[in-house]
């Protein structure tokens, strides 16, 4: 499948899904709290997407039994939801949140730390959310794709940590999972061209320690090899001729100045 070029209607209903997810997500981080279960966190988040009218990407997607994926500590990406997982004080969780609104996917990941974290931790997240915008300084039509992922890799292996490169960010649109690949770490050439109206799913997933990864016996849980932690943060852009639009970003995060959507790159 080629990569998209999406409609001036299809970048409305993306921006549409983007707030709804950002919305989401900055109200189930509110919610987590030690002792809470990772289904119980689906489950909230699950009704949350659903009392937009929105349905969630992940469930069912190629047989994903869950609406979100919790990922605790030294999990990557894909942490299933049960019932017999409770999350405690010092834990990181990442959320990594799909939202389909009228046939739109928006797809998104924050780590949180839960109460009293430790410093590297809490490093660790904050610098993983610097590694994707660093990345995106680079994400405007006329630079080439990995770019992107050069600056995320090297903004992470500044503070010494390990790119996971067994999974990759990638186009989205009417399919959760389109044309290109969007790695985290530098390939060979420099990928391709960025031309306004492609949207992107951005990723950074960063290790404490190296980027090696397994899979649980489950076939979906990403782990690290030498269990130290690992953190992931995520959102849906849109490539533009300037700045890019982060249409997944939180109003919260925005309030913080993270991210100013007016501001120069
Ligand atoms: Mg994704």
């Amino acid at each position: 499948m080629p990569v998209t070029i999406k409609s001036a209607r299809e970048i409305e209903l993306m921006r549409a899904a983007g707030k709804i997810l950002g919305k989401v997500h900055q109200d189930l981080g509110k919610e987590l709290r030690p002792g809470m279960t990772t289904l119980e966190i689906d489950r909230t988040g699950e009704e949350m997407i659903r009392s937009y009218g929105c349905i969630p990407s992940f469930k069912n997607y190629q047989g994903f039994p869950s609406s979100v994926c919790v990922s605790v500590n030294d999990e990557v990406v894909h942490g299933i939801p049960s019932d017999r997982r409770v999350i405690q004080e010092g834990d990181i969780v990442s959320l990594d949140i799909g939202v389909i609104y009228k046939g739109y996917h928006s797809d998104a990941a924050r780590t949180h730390g839960i109460g009293e974290i430790s410093k590297a931790a809490a490093d660790l997240i904050l610098h993983t959310r610097e590694s994707f915008f660093a990345g995106i300084r680079y994400a405007s039509a006329g630079n080439y794709l990995y770019q992107i992922s050069a600056a995320v890799q090297r903004t992470a292996e500044r503070y010494g940590y390990g790119v996971v490169r067994d999974l990759v960010g990638h186009g989205i649109g009417s399919h959760l999972h389109e044309e290109p690949e969007v790695p985290n770490f530098r390939r060979f050439g420099r990928g391709i061209r960025l031309r306004s109206g492609m949207t992107l799913a951005v990723e950074p997933m960063i290790n404490e320690g190296t980027g090696n990864v397994e899979w649980l016996d489950n076939g979906w849980t990403v782990v690290t090899r030498d269990h130290k932690l690992s953190a992931h943060y995520e959102n849906t852009i849109l490539i533009t001729g300037g700045k890019p639009e982060i249409l997944s970003v939180t109003e919260d995060e925005i309030a913080e100045g993270v991210w100013d959507p007016g501001g120069m790159l």
